[in-house]
């Protein structure tokens, strides 16, 4: 008898903390900031958990942040910003994507990207002398350079090239070749740029480059006619409407507001204020914007000021920019069998004593020019063509106008391939780094810097854990794809991690 008593009362008492717990968790007021991939993983996450009271703040008019699927040319898709799914296996968006019926089926389902592991046949490669390379050449090079960089994503680089930096170990074991073959492998370097974010290979690390993981399965997975906007809608069905505001600019964090004594429940450790003046206590704010974001807003955004380990995160990862010309021609003008046109030049930039020369002064705007990679064919655009440029060069461009870079690029074309190249009749130029939510595309990991140890102070939670009590804890959460330290840069990356910070929170009110 007795024990059945005292069953009893445990278990009330397990249902009585059970009860309080969901009701705290029902209660407790969460603020996400940004609604990009991070954000809305974060958020859904915690609605389907029981939270009840989650607010989204979103500085643009728009939802996705660097996912941005528009129409501009025709009634289908241009993606402005993300353009694949990285990897299948182990990979929450293709899971949701395969599910849902979101992939791209038939020719476009899984490449369109000219990629030194992945050179098609169709991709013409022109010398700026209006010269074909032989397809023999360009698949040796990339083959050969495909192999070094794999082993860098392997961390299979000996022991004397794992200091250096990634363009430094590439050309200490790449070896002689013809020099049209130095040409194309100074456009593999170009080209390897995009994968990375960065200005130069010369400026990133080689040995950090396997902390970056790989998932199994098609490095480029199209989405369907839905584009990447689609995958956000799945996520967007678990959220009320209004729990997400546009528009809304955070100027201001305002933390640890509590103080212990404090025990008044209507009192939140949290306050954010935005550009409007409007306000919003919180007992949590995840935030998610871009490494771009903090970089320029961070030491006067959080009050208290962030600690000098989170700000240094901050400092040391770099955020690089890519960005995309897309051209839209009344009808095409390349053969039928052309996945792209890639140029190859003499002095290219990623060819070291090129960069050597041009690293001080301004020289190098009068050729950024040839930082573009060179012009794909767009997924479900026949007429369309996509060029691809990164760093201090994109940046560059983003300074001109639509009108000028056009000319240039159509120049280009004209010049290298020889062919009649009509006048374009709409582009679309992405600007990201000129962006004032974003700045920039995504996160890269510089020479000299340990990426996993500045990944994992980014995401850390605060208060710092030997300052952390009770209630008062997890106050302000980071997510995003630049807190990931194995899969940053992508969109799998900024969902996990928004998955990442919710589940800290359901943690937290379960414990
Ligand atoms: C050109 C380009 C191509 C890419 N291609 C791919 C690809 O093919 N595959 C892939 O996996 N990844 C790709 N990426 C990277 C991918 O888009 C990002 O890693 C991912 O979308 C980042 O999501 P996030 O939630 O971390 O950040 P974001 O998407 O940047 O979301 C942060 C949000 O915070 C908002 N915000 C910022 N400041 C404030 C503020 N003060 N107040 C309120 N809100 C604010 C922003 O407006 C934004 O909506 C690409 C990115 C670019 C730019």
């Amino acid at each position: 008898m007795f024990e059945v008593l005292t069953a009893f009362l445990f278990c009330s008492e397990q249902l009585d903390t059970t009860a309080r717990m969901s009701s705290e968790m029902e209660c407790a007021k969460v603020v996400v900031i940004g609604s990009g991939f991070a954000g809305l993983a974060a958020a859904s996450k915690l609605v389907e958990a029981g939270f009840k009271d989650v607010l989204v703040l979103e500085a643009k008019e728009r939802l996705g942040g660097r996912v941005h699927t528009t129409k501009p040319f025709t009634e289908n898709v241009i993606e402005v910003g993300a353009n694949w799914i990285h990897g299948q296996k182990g990979n929450p968006l293709f899971k949701i994507a395969k599910e849902e019926n979101l992939l791209s089926e038939g020719p476009w389902a899984c490449k369109n990207m000219c990629r030194p592991g992945s050179v098609s046949p169709r991709d013409y490669f022109f010398r700026e002398d209006g010269k074909l390379v032989s397809k023999a050449l360009v698949d040796q090079v990339c083959a050969r350079f495909s192999k070094l960089t794999e082993k860098a994503f392997d961390d299979e680089i000996g022991g004397k090239y794992r200091k250096l930096t990634l363009g430094a170990y590439l050309d200490g074991t790449f070896g002689n070749t013809s020099e049209d073959g130095q040409q194309v492998y100074e456009w593999c370097k170009r080209l390897e740029c995009t994968d990375e974010a960065c200005s130069s290979l010369y400026e990133i690390s080689a040995s950090q480059l396997s902390n970056y993981t790989e998932l199994e399965g098609g490095f480029f997975n199209t989405l369907g006619p839905g584009g990447y906007r689609a995958v956000l809608d799945v996520l967007l069905r678990d959220l009320p409407q209004e729990s997400i505001h546009c528009n809304a600019v955070v100027k201001t964090i305002e933390w640890d507001l509590v103080k212990e004594s404090d025990c008044d429940e209507e009192n939140h450790p949290v306050q954010i204020i935005c550009e409007n003046g409007q306000r919003f206590e919180a007992d949590h704010v995840i935030v998610t914007v871009s490494l771009g974001a903090l970089k320029e807003k961070a030491r006067t955004m959080f009050k208290p000021p962030l600690p000098e380990k989170k700000l240094s995160a901050i400092e040391n990862l770099g955020f690089g920019l890519v960005d995309k010309i897309f051209l839209f021609f009344e009808k095409s003008f390349w053969p039928e069998d052309c996945a792209g046109v890639q140029l190859v030049w003499k002095e290219g930039p990623e060819d070291k004593n090129v960069y050597d020369a041009l690293l001080e002064g301004d020289a190098w705007k009068q050729t950024w020019f040839k930082k573009i990679t060179g012009f794909d064919t767009v997924a479900r655009h026949p007429t369309a063509l996509c060029g691809w440029i990164t760093g201090r060069e994109a940046m560059y461009m983003e300074t001109l106008q639509d009108r000028e870079i056009t000319d240039i690029c159509v120049g280009l074309l004209r010049a290298s391939t020889g062919w009649s190249v009509p006048d374009v009749s709409k582009t679309l130029i992405s600007r990201w780094g000129s962006d004032p939510q974003v700045r920039g595309s995504y996160t890269f990991v510089p020479d000299g810097v340990d990426g996993v140890k500045e990944h994992n102070a980014l995401a850390s939670p605060l208060p710092p854990k030997d300052r952390s009590r009770g209630r008062m804890n997890l106050q302000v959460l980071f997510a995003g794809e630049a807190t990931h330290a194995n899969f940053y840069t992508t969109t799998h990356g900024a969902y996990m991690s928004g998955v990442r910070e919710a589940e800290r929170l359901i943690r937290y009110y379960s414990d």
